[in-house]
């Protein structure tokens, strides 16, 4: 095993234990994946993100075979689509965090836009959140339903299922689901008070200066 697969299936075991410690995922919710030079590195399927055993984390090569550590997360399909539409894509975290999983479920959330612009932050480390229509876990659409984002979004509500975030590698996948999760947490908190948004000007303004997630 190359030194890099080494150190990221340590990195992505003990990131999942810090989000499952920290309640981002309770039971076996939620799932993880990371790029390798020669393929991916996946939570195993029916695996709680609090005790992941290095070794145990599923690898899958270029042509999408199992060929290492446990048989990987059943929503696969989603976190390659991703990888395959998103070249900068480092890493995938789709999780069942609570607030965000709320706006998942609200009537009410505009499906081109879930996360209206609250903070600098989520602007910065989320960027558009689309909300992608219902499928079950593990239905291959879901991957075809990323797909025709063509790459567009890097983060995305799965409708009454919870968040999915990518990012240019592991931690910063991380750092976004963190930031979506708090940011879901206020605007329901906000929901019946008047809010001041951040204006167009100020978040073209960031995207100028930190560059379009
Ligand atoms: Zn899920």
């Amino acid at each position: 095993m190359s030194a890099e697969e080494t150190a990221l299936r340590e990195r992505m075991s003990e990131l999942c234990a810090s989000l499952f410690m920290r309640g981002f995922s309770v039971g076996t919710a939620g799932n993880v994946s990371a790029r390798l030079s020669d393929g991916l590195l996946m939570t195993p399927t029916n695996s709680s993100l609090g005790n992941i055993a290095p070794e145990r984390i599923s690898k899958i090569d270029p042509n999408g075979n199992h060929v290492g550590g446990d048989r990987p997360s059943k929503e696969v399909f989603l976190h390659q689509a991703f990888y395959d539409t998103r070249a900068d894509a480092g890493a995938v975290v789709h999780l069942h965090s609570t607030w965000a999983t709320a706006l998942s479920c609200l009537a009410d959330t505009d499906p081109e836009d879930c996360i209206p612009p609250l903070t600098p932050y989520v602007v910065m480390r989320v960027g558009r959140v689309r909300l992608i229509p219902y499928v079950k876990p593990g239905d291959p659409r879901s991957g075809d339903l990323i797909r025709d984002l063509k790459g567009e979004y890097a983060a995305v509500l799965l409708a009454n299922h919870g968040p999915v975030t990518t990012g240019k590698d592991l931690f910063s996948a991380v750092c976004a689901a963190e930031e979506l999760e708090e940011t879901a947490k206020l605007l329901v908190a906000l929901r019946s008070l008047p809010t001041r948004l951040l204006t167009d000007a100020q978040v073209s303004e960031l995207r100028n200066t930190f560059g379009r997630i």
